[in-house]
Formats: C-alpha cells, sequence, structure tokens
C-alpha cells in the first residue's frame, strides 16, 4: 500500500477531526487534494508583517550585505510569492498612507488618505471610510493588534485603527484607537510617536492622561512599564524594540479562541542605506522566529510592503563588504537625493515598481502572479472565509 494511503486511512480510522497539515503534505509529498478534503477551511490567525518601503531590490541588497550572499532572508524561503502593485487612485507613485489603506481596506485611495475612499479630498474634505481587516476582525470577536517601530499613530498603522483624510492628523488619529467603529476596538497597541502625538493631543485641548482616564485605558511610555496583567495594553513610547513588542502582542493575543489579526510594521526606509537594510535584515529575523512559533495549519503570514524606493546593488563581489563607501557617505553629512556608494546606488525616493509579497501557512497559496495591493485585503478576507461588508 502506498504511504499516501496508509496515512489517509490511518487518520480517517483515528478520527474524523484529526486534519493533515500541508506542512506534513509537502513532507511526505501527499497529492494537494487529499490534504483539502481533510482539511478545515479556514485561517484561524493572521499576521501582517509590513516592511515600509522594501522592494525586490531592498530585499536583495539586504541579503547581500548581512550575508555576502543572495536570496538568504528567511521569507526568500517562503513558498508563495506575488508582486504587489501599489499606485493610489491619480498617481504612478504611492505613499504609505495610501499603500496600506489599499492593503488592509481593499480600496485604492489618494496619498496622504487613511481608509477613507478615493472621493476624500486631502486635508479638506472626509471622503467615505472603508471597513478594514481590523474593524471585520473586532466585529467578529478575534483579537487584534497592530505594532510599528514608527509613530503608532503614522500612516501604516493609522490604516489598521483609523479613517482620516490626512495622515499629517496623527492626534485625532491616535483618538480614534479610543472611539472604534466595531467591536471594543485595537486590543493590543504598542509603538513609537511619544512626542509628536501628545504635542498635536495637547494643541487638540487633551493629553494622554486624559484619553486614558476618560477611556479607562492606560497609555503606557514604554513596552516595560505596560502592566503585566493588563491583555489589551496601549504604548506610545519614545523608541520601541519590535522584536519584544510582537512578542508581547502574540502572547496577549493567541489565547483568543475566535483566533487574532496582527500586524507588525517595521520601518525599512533606505534613505540611511545601511539602516534600513539592518532593519529589514532583523525584520526577516523576527518572522522566522515567528513562523517558528505559530500554528501554519491555522495561521495565514503575509510580509509585503507599502510601496518601494528607490536602492539598488550595482556592483561588488562575493566575500567584499556591501556597503564600502558608506562610512565615508554618512560622515559627509550628505543630503543630496541620489547616494553614490561603490556598489549602492540609492535614489532616496518612494519608486512605483511592484513589490514582493511573500506568503506562508494556511491560505498562503492565494499569493501568486503580479496583482493590485488591493487583492492583499481578499486574500486574507477569503483564508477568514467572510464575505466584504459595510
Ligand atoms: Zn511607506
Amino acid at each position: 500500500m502506498k504511504k499516501t494511503a496508509k496515512i489517509l486511512m490511518a487518520s480517517v480510522a483515528v478520527s474524523a477531526a484529526m486534519l493533515i497539515s500541508p506542512m506534513v503534505a509537502m513532507a511526505q509529498n501527499i497529492p494537494a487534494a487529499v490534504v483539502t478534503e481533510n482539511h478545515a477551511p479556514r485561517t484561524k490567525n493572521v499576521i501582517l508583517f509590513l516592511a515600509d518601503a522594501s522592494g525586490v531590490a531592498a530585499l536583495n541588497a539586504a541579503s547581500l550585505m548581512a550575508y555576502n550572499e543572495p536570496m538568504k532572508l528567511n521569507i526568500q524561503s517562503w513558498p508563495h510569492l506575488g508582486l504587489s502593485e501599489t499606485s493610489p487612485v491619480d498617481n504612478f507613485v504611492s505613499d504609505s498612507a495610501n499603500g496600506m489603506s489599499s492593503i488592509v481596506t481593499g480600496v485604492k485611495t489618494r496619498n496622504g488618505v487613511i481608509s477613507q475612499g478615493p472621493d476624500v479630498i486631502r486635508g479638506q474634505r472626509d471622503g467615505t471610510p472603508t471597513k478594514t481587516l481590523l474593524e471585520y476582525a473586532e466585529e467578529r470577536g478575534l483579537l487584534t493588534g497592530v505594532v510599528s517601530s514608527q509613530s503608532i499613530a503614522d500612516a501604516t498603522p493609522a490604516a489598521n485603527y483609523a479613517h482620516s483624510n490626512d495622515r499629517g492628523k496623527q492626534g485625532e488619529i491616535f483618538m480614534q484607537a479610543f472611539t472604534p467603529r466595531y467591536g471594543d476596538g485595537v486590543d493590543v497597541l504598542l509603538g513609537a510617536g511619544r512626542q509628536r502625538i501628545g504635542g498635536l493631543l495637547t494643541q487638540a485641548g487633551t493629553s494622554f492622561d486624559a484619553l486614558a482616564s476618560a477611556h479607562n485605558r492606560p497609555v503606557y511610555t514604554s513596552l516595560e512599564d505596560a502592566a503585566a496583567n493588563n491583555t489589551r495594553p496601549i504604548v506610545v513610547a519614545d523608541r520601541i524594540d519590535v522584536r519584544a513588542a510582537t512578542l508581547r502582542a502574540l502572547d496577549l493575543l493567541e489565547p483568543s479562541e475566535q483566533g487574532y489579526l496582527l500586524v507588525v510594521e517595521w520601518d525599512a526606509h533606505t534613505d540611511d542605506v545601511r539602516k534600513g537594510l539592518q532593519n529589514i535584515v532583523d525584520f526577516d529575523r523576527l518572522m522566522a522566529e515567528i513562523a517558528g512559533r505559530v500554528n501554519l495549519d491555522e495561521t495565514l503570514l503575509i510580509f509585503t510592503s507599502d510601496h518601494s524606493f528607490g536602492v539598488q546593488v550595482d556592483g561588488g563581489k562575493r566575500g567584499q563588504d556591501l556597503m564600502e563607501g558608506y562610512d565615508a557617505w554618512k560622515a559627509s553629512g550628505s543630503d543630496a537625493d541620489l547616494v553614490r556608494l561603490e556598489n549602492v546606488l540609492v535614489n532616496r525616493t518612494h519608486t512605483a515598481e511592484e513589490v514582493p509579497t511573500l506568503a506562508i501557512g494556511r491560505g498562503a497559496e492565494q499569493v501568486r502572479g503580479y496583482f493590485p495591493n488591493t487583492h492583499l485585503f481578499n486574500v486574507i478576507m477569503n483564508s477568514w472565509g467572510w464575505e466584504a461588508s459595510q
């Protein structure tokens, strides 16, 4: 008897509920059809990793810088890959606000706009609010979390839990975390931006303390300060350790019987090329750690970016430091738009070309080919088995 049939019969005999995982199937060469028949259809948990401004060339450069070899990032071995097109409705090049809003609402909009439709006039008139994955998850009783290396009210994290006609309005964006449209709002919110948000709150006649007492939800100044027994912490720090914050968020979200949505942003702008690439390398290690921790049978992990950036490796030799010339550039204090290192050219701006999307876990096979970034909203909704609504 063939191994496949034996395993199938054994699993049926033991219990109808006993499932063969795709990972096991892949390892044992079980045909996909057999796996599907024995499978509960839905993803329970989704983790969306967003490296801000990380295109194909940035991943390549990060691998060359850290490992002196191409394709050494852990995520470069994830089995499913597609190319995500990031433009807003009226331009070719996206900013983070449009980019992230498109991914998490399935509706492309205009640059600078946080999860509102293209009927918006930036900074002047609200557009139709577009319902976010986090709002769908809250509506259905999942636990939700957002972690960011940046201000927790900056465009990428904000697009998950807020709606605004201008990304610059970080004070009112942050306040929306306390007045959700669905469920009880984002459960775990961990990021930076203490000064910026605090200043805007003061201008609006409020403060972190006032919000915290009005809504009976402390706003901590650091991850370390967040009370261990607070299961819905908000941290707005000056700087945040993304790995520690992400692991803390997972500890809090994983007990959810309904499942969870976790969104993690790590900045990867390569204005400062070494810094941006190092962020990608560190993020990659974190993603590998998490992929090893969660149950990929019931969890979908997606890595993508909101838009690309003008960084390219155009020289260099194996065995030599990719960053030759970086220290001299850094010491020069130059703020020129073009940075010419020995082996790396940086055009310090967002660029229009498609960005990589890598996926692993339940539902990951939907990520393939070229697609508009709004497709990622559908991938995640499909994996949960949910229909879009308002
Ligand atoms: Zn961005």
